[in-house]
């Protein structure tokens, strides 16, 4: 009889190579991967074994990603399901939506070509069922400094040339027993817990030290914070803010807060006027993840905001849909009529970023550019940066 194996992936898929690719990354790893080829061969493995995590290809020869699932489901498998397939981003939301329809614990699901350091990603990151987190694990974490900052870059044009302006500040946990988990893994639990006020204090100071050291050290850099709906309406904010400001003695003008919509709906007088103290402070105002959700037009031009990011949901589909392409392109036009500057998020190839870069798009950040990384990785990454660009500008001069 199987038993399920909280740590092995099954990856179904006819392509050889990539089957070849996962099972050495496995290997290198640590980790069980599971492979087959064939419709039959999946059933076979399935008939023996239970894996947390099943990647499956929705097109194979001898069986549809649908037959897949509906076979999955009459095992009643408790793995995550990652669909993976190089058809229209409607047809692989169609199929997901069949999957958790018949229970299955479905996953966002990945367009092909996939990207390794993706894939790698969701392999090494994927531990099996596990227990929740609990809250006297994120007391410890706050109180024992198991939270940690990474640093993703935002390129920003300037002239013909584009420059690292900034960095987004994204809270880690790293934890003694799951690793390192991402924001999206603890933060309901630290909303849940009345522990954001402590986790925005921590990553306030955290990060504003960090880029006081940089300045100091000739490294100019600006510095982009979340700010959550709790802090967005606590009064007490903006001068506490004005108090680590000045102990890292940072400039207001190098801070940009990023607030998402459903963050600055609460109490409008209540936020309009955290928001006027911050701006009257010289701090910039970015309007995260925008354009899901419930995005509301109305927020763009009343609340003082100077930065448009665009989620990267929408960026995401722009090459494989042209209704999202066109959302994109307006939304850039519309945030320039505002004065708005435009960032977007999550590009992941270069195709994208340079259908952004002929939209006019003003500031690009994802992982095509580069993953968040910790300080001195951040820090290695930018000198790099900077220096192939003074060489690349030396060229164009000489
Ligand atoms: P966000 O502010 O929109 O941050 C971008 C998220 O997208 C980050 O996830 C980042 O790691 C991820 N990302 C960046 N480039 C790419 C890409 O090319 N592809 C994909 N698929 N993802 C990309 P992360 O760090 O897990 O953060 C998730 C969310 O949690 C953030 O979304 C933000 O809303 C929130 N968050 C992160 N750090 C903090 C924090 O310190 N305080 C508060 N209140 N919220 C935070
Ligand atoms: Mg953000
Ligand atoms: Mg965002």
């Amino acid at each position: 009889m199987s038993v399920f194996d909280r740590n092995s992936r099954l990856v179904v898929d006819d392509d050889q190579e990539l089957l070849a690719l996962i099972a050495e990354l496995g290997k290198r790893n640590g980790y069980a991967v599971l492979t087959a080829d064939t419709g039959a061969s999946f059933k076979q493995i399935l008939s023996e074994h239970q894996p947390s995590l099943v990647l499956l290809d929705l097109q194979m020869a001898d069986m549809d990603g649908v037959e897949a699932l509906r076979h999955l489901a009459s095992l009643g498998s408790k793995a995550e399901v990652m669909l993976m397939s190089g058809m229209d981003h409607k047809v692989l939301a169609t199929a997901r939506q069949f999957g958790l329809s018949m229970g299955l614990q479905m996953q966002a699901a990945m367009q092909k070509p996939v990207r390794i350091v993706e894939l790698e990603a969701i392999l090494a990151r994927h531990r099996g069922e596990r227990s929740p987190l609990m809250p006297e694990d994120l007391r410890r974490a706050l109180d024992e400094y198991e939270l940690t900052l990474h640093y993703q870059p935002i390129l920003r044009r300037s002239g013909h040339a584009m420059e690292i302006s900034s960095v987004e500040a994204l809270v880690r946990w790293q934890h003694p027993v799951r690793g390192l988990l991402y924001a999206g893994e603890f933060l309901p639990l630290v909303e849940r817990e009345n522990l954001m006020t402590e986790l925005t204090d921590f990553v306030l100071n955290e990060s504003l030290r960090q880029v006081g050291h940089w300045h100091a050290r000739g490294l100019r850099l600006g510095l982009a914070v979340n700010l959550a709906a709790r802090t967005v309406s606590d009064l007490n904010f903006p001068d506490r803010l004005s108090r680590v400001l000045q102990e890292y003695t940072v400039a207001p003008g190098s801070l940009c807060f990023e607030v998402t919509e459903a963050a600055a709906v609460g109490d409008l007088k209540l936020v309009m006027d955290s928001f006027a103290r911050l701006r009257v402070k010289g701090v910039q105002l970015a309007l995260d993840d925008f354009g899901v959700g419930t995005s509301s037009l109305t927020q763009l031009y009343k609340m003082p905001y100077n930065i448009l990011k665009i989620d990267q949901t929408l960026i995401g589909e722009m090459l494989s849909s042209r209704q999202a392409h066109t959302v994109v392109s307006a939304l850039i036009d519309l945030g320039h009529k505002l004065s708005l500057t435009v960032c977007a998020e999550g590009i992941e190839s270069e195709a994208v970023y340079s259908q952004l870069d002929k939209l006019g798009c003003d500031c690009f950040q994802g992982n095509y550019l580069s993953r968040p990384l910790p300080a001195v990785a951040l820090e290695n990454f930018v000198r790099e940066w900077n220096a192939a660009q003074q060489i690349t500008s030396n060229l164009l001069v000489g």
